[in-house]
């Protein structure tokens, strides 16, 4: 009798540690906000190409969120069931051409690289976000972020800028 008790509450308590660990599975402790300058994702990949779109503004424009670990490493592709659709974000499209555009080649109407940045990191996050509120966030983010605003202060007269020679050593 006691030994099925025992077979029971360990079988209890397995059940428990895989609920915890799918639920884990699924957790981050951080977010990235990533924004790309376009020169510098074009030099790296020798090529890039404008958006069907329009010609992406001479800012930085949107990478991605992406969850991460604090030990640096971070979850990807999270949820098959969840994939990307259009529908869920139809108020923010218009935002996300203008601050969300796909460098690169051929030219796309952006879509499969918002689909790829939800399907790979939005997906985890959906503890915390769901498909609006993952784009919704980063647009925000963006807003409230004006990096070129923040690299005048450095660099006021906008010349090229040594590190060697700079007073900020
Ligand atoms: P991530 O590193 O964000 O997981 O992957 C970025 C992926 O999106 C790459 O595989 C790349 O082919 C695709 N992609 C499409 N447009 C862009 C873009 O403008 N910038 C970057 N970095 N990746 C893009």
């Amino acid at each position: 009798m006691e030994s099925k008790y025992s077979i029971l509450l360990s079988l209890l308590m397995l059940q428990c540690l895989s609920l915890l660990c799918v639920s884990q599975s699924q957790d981050f402790d951080f977010f990235y906000f990533v924004q790309q300058w376009p020169g510098s994702y074009c030099d790296t990949k020798q090529s890039c190409c404008y958006p069907n779109t329009g010609k992406p503004s001479a800012d930085f424009g949107i990478r991605g969120l992406w969850p991460n670990y604090k030990d640096g490493s971070y979850p990807s592709n999270c949820d098959p069931n969840n994939s990307f659709n259009q529908a869920k974000i139809s108020n923010l499209i218009n935002d996300m051409q203008k601050n969300w555009p796909s460098l690169a080649c051929p030219s796309s109407n952006n879509i499969q690289f918002w689909r790829h940045e939800w399907e790979k990191h939005g997906t985890c996050s959906e503890s915390a976000l769901n498909q609006h509120g993952y784009f919704d966030t980063a647009l925000n983010l963006k807003g409230k972020t004006n990096l070129l605003k923040a690299l005048k202060r450095i660099n006021p007269d906008g010349n090229s800028y040594n590190l060697q020679t700079s007073k900020l050593q």
